[in-house]
């Protein structure tokens, strides 16, 4: 039989992956707390219409990246491609349109059915923030101060640049889309075909295109900011003013857009260097247009969301607890005999491996490769006096201790150690 494999831009999280994920999340978790935002979870699919609805069939994401299928009974489901949609439609579900603000943080799987490469893959991982009926600038200010904590946090911040950028309300983004359609018309046969196609469905979006010619073509088109409305530009203004304040800084890009229409205001990247091409690690922005798109009422949104594989690549991942205890018996009833011993041992915090076979000489190869603190060896001579071995495995050093004081002695002797 073939050798199995994981699916095509998929990965096992193995313990050593798995620590730098888990290292992320609950760094993030501990720091949204800290704002305030409790952890929540949405399924990993929803009816299809959730991401179809906000996302609209032309976007990127759901006209080529969705991994979509009906069920049995005959539903159109959709694996979650972000977690945005779904946290609003959970809000909506639960009847929490009337409480506001909601304050979220969430992690877990994602899925686009994307060409992989390093930093990108079709299931990869997010954590996310959704702050929900806060409209002023105060909102913006919060989730972006947020994120750069979890960045500081994580030691990646000083690596990250904060890409900042407004798109206005609704009347400056549609006096801008009608100077930028007529700028690029002008220069239409020269565009890439993708953007030819955006020209209509989502002009703003070929601003973010990253086709060369393109790229030319933009240097001189207009600028988003010239069309902002006094609205606009004050709110701006004002998150502008409360990062200051908090001293985190920041570069305006005025190419910084998000294709889709029920965002408005303030969007943001954090973007390292240090990654190639997948440089973004924290993407997010002002989303009021949103949970009425779902059906529930006008609620401003806005949040960010930032990839966690690209974040643990970044973040120096703290060693696991070592292993301070291998109990090491050379029969079965002396394993036994340990089996028991290393109940309160564990109870008392200590990490206690078992010695699965009474082969000593394994065991003890195995005690050097886990590198445990101490072994414990019960074997017939030992047994016959009721003492078992403690040997330190960093100095090599030897005692026979009294198996009635063995439980406090080696708690009593890794506590001092921790000391
Ligand atoms: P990109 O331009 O890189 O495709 P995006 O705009 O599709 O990014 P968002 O939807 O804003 O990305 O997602 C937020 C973050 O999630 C990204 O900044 C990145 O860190 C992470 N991310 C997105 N897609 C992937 C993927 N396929 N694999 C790994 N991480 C991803
Ligand atoms: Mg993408």
């Amino acid at each position: 039989m073939a050798k199995l494999q994981s699916p095509r831009g998929t990965s096992d999280l193995l313990p050593e992956v798995m620590a730098g994920h888990r290292h992320v999340t609950d760094t993030a978790k501990t720091v949204s707390l800290s704002f305030g935002f409790e952890e929540m979870a949405t399924p990993v699919f929803e009816f299809t219409e959730v991401f179809a609805r906000p996302l609209g069939e032309t976007s990127d994401v759901v006209s080529k990246e969705t991994y979509t299928f009906t069920d049995r009974g005959g539903e159109s489901l959709t694996l979650r491609p972000e977690g945005t949609a779904g946290a609003v439609r959970a809000m909506i579900s639960s009847g929490l349109t009337q409480t506001m603000p909601q304050k979220y943080f969430y992690a877990g799987p994602m899925f686009r059915y994307e060409r992989p490469q390093k930093g990108r893959m079709r299931q990869f991982h997010q954590i996310g923030v959704e702050l929900l009926g806060v409209p002023s600038a105060i909102g913006d200010a919060e989730v972006i101060t947020l994120g750069h904590m979890v960045l500081s946090r994580l030691g990646v911040a000083d690596h990250c640049v904060l890409n900042l950028n407004t798109l206005g309300d609704t009347e400056s983004r549609q006096a801008y889309r009608q100077a930028l359609v007529e700028y690029l018309n002008g220069h239409k046969d020269n565009l890439s075909e993708d953007s030819q196609r955006r020209l209509h469905l989502n002009p703003l979006r070929i601003l973010d295109s990253k086709d060369a010619g393109d790229k030319d073509i933009l240097v001189n088109a207009p600028d988003l900011a010239d069309y902002l409305n006094a609205v606009s530009a004050d709110h701006f203004a004002a998150v502008r003013e409360y990062l200051d304040a908090v001293n985190i800084k920041y570069q305006i890009n005025s190419r910084l857009v998000r294709g889709l229409d029920y965002y408005g205001h303030t969007t943001f990247e954090f973007i390292t260097d240090a990654l190639g091409a997948q440089g973004t690690v924290m993407a997010g922005g002002r989303y009021d247009g949103l949970t009425a798109m779902l059906g529930g009422g006008d609620i401003a949104g806005v949040g960010w969301a930032a990839g966690i594989e690209r974040l643990a690549m970044l973040s120096d991942i703290p060693s696991p607890p070592p292993v301070d205890v291998m109990m090491i018996g050379t029969s079965e009833p002396h394993m036994a005999t340990l089996f028991q011993l290393a109940m309160p041992l564990r109870e008392q915090g200590l990490r206690v491996e078992t010695g699965y076979a009474s082969n000593l000489g394994k065991q003890m190869k195995r005690a050097d490769r886990i590198n445990a603190g101490h072994v414990v060896i019960l074997g017939d001579d030992e047994a016959a006096r009721q003492v078992a071995m403690v040997r330190s495995m960093t100095d090599g050093h030897q005692d026979e201790v009294a198996i009635n004081d063995l439980v406090e002695h080696m708690i009593g002797r890794i506590r001092q150690r921790q000391i």
